[in-house]
């Protein structure tokens, strides 16, 4: 049955992952019907859903989520009460845990394990979406696998991870694996094309870009800034040679990720931390004490303010290896280019004047040496050092 329609034509590129999902929706209205002899034994409770970033894990698992409340003759109609408010994250039994913290601990995962066992107000699913299920600590991981192990019989788990090693293998054993691969190249350009109004040429340059990242390469198309921020982290082959220049590309990409961080995090903090004060009472009525908010709201106040830092750190990281990958990859055509005059489809199709000029002047063992220093970045930047000074000792090694 082809999969092009409703919640299903959002997905890039997973027709054969949108079928099977498609078959088990299916299913589970077989099994509330009760037709058949099915039972509700025969309904799988926990899946996984796993996929290389950009490959679309949660919409797919949310689309799923609807697929399961949709009312529609074809499960994931797209139009129904059930899908709509799925796909909206409105649906009264339809949890999305969706986190922008470094890591999910345990008061989190005793909520969900709560939650999951409420009976649905509809009548179908409880459901819980949860997006980054990597993130969790071993001790969160422990609190789920009760709630996964045990589960009520209308309760269904979606989790998303990256890969399956990215979780603790009691929690894998108990769940059904749905492996997403990274959207082939021209289906992305297609719906940059479609849905993004971006000429066909350009979009294929971007789909290939971003690395079949459906998302980062929207973002190159509609924003910019972002388009900016790459070039600026693709000069710095050519600017490398020059150890002057190489620190202030290294700073300049530090400050960029760091104000891609703030920006995409700045107003959300303000409200949180309006929201927060407002139900302290702060600012309200006139008695004494209450400009300051209730006796013991300082703690919130600072439990809020880190949880935010966090946030911010993380994003600034995510940005920060978005751009190393970008140089990873702009190294990798060199490479090609030295060892076989080029690939056929290099990912920085746009700049093929740059990558020869490289290529012609330095040697396959130098470019190995390149890459080895951004992969060297890296995992130091993961690894908790200060940005700056993994990505300065990059740039240093890139001249
Ligand atoms: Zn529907």
């Amino acid at each position: 049955m082809s999969t092009g329609y409703g919640v299903w034509s959002d997905l890039i590129g997973q027709d054969g992952a949108a079928g099977r999902l498609v078959r088990a929706a299916e299913a589970s209205r077989r099994v509330l019907a009760g037709a058949g002899g099915a039972s509700v034994n025969a309904m799988t409770h926990a899946w996984l859903v796993t996929g290389p970033p950009g490959s679309g894990a949660g919409l797919t698992a949310r689309s799923f989520a609807a697929a399961l409340q949709c009312t529609g003759e074809l499960p994931g109609c797209g139009h129904c009460q059930g899908c709509r408010t799925t796909m909206g994250d409105t649906h009264p039994d339809v949890t999305v845990v969706r986190s922008d913290q470094l890591s999910i601990g345990v008061d989190v995962a005793r909520k969900l394990v709560r939650d999951c066992a409420m009976a649905p107000a509809g009548g179908r699913w409880q459901i819980i979406v949860f997006e980054d299920a990597d993130r969790l600590t071993e001790a969160a991981a422990n609190v789920l696998l009760k709630g996964i192990e045990e589960p009520s019989a209308r309760t269904v788990w979606l989790l998303c991870a990256p890969s399956s090693q990215d979780l603790l293998p009691t929690i894998l054993s108990r769940c059904r694996q749905l492996n997403l691969r990274m959207p082939a190249i021209p289906a992305v350009a297609e719906a940059l094309v479609r849905r993004d109004g971006a000429d066909h040429e350009r979009a294929m340059t971007v789909a290939q870009a971003a690395q079949g990242d459906y998302e980062r390469a929207r973002t190159l198309v509609l924003d910019p800034e972002a388009a900016a921020r790459r070039s600026a982290v693709l000069r710095m082959p050519t600017e490398a040679r020059d150890i002057g220049r190489a620190l202030n590309a290294a700073q300049a990409l530090v400050d960029a990720a760091e104000a891609e961080a703030k920006a995409a995090t700045e107003a959300l903090d303000a409200s949180e931390t309006e929201e927060l004060k407002l139900a302290l009472g702060f600012g309200q009525g006139k008695g004494a004490g209450t400009a300051r908010g209730v006796a013991g709201s300082a703690g919130l106040l600072k439990e809020l303010e880190t949880k935010q830092k966090r946030r911010l750190t993380r994003i600034q990281r995510d940005a920060l290896d978005r751009a190393l990958n970008d140089l990873i990859a702009f190294y990798r055509d060199v490479l090609a280019v030295q060892l076989t005059s080029g690939a056929p489809q290099p990912v920085h199709a746009d700049l093929r004047p740059q990558v020869a000029e490289i290529a012609r002047t330095s040697r396959p063992q130098d470019t190995l040496r390149r890459i080895d220093a951004v992969l060297r970045a890296r995992r130091a930047i993961a690894s908790n050092v200060a940005p700056l000074l993994a990505v300065e000792a990059m740039a240093v090694s890139l001249g």
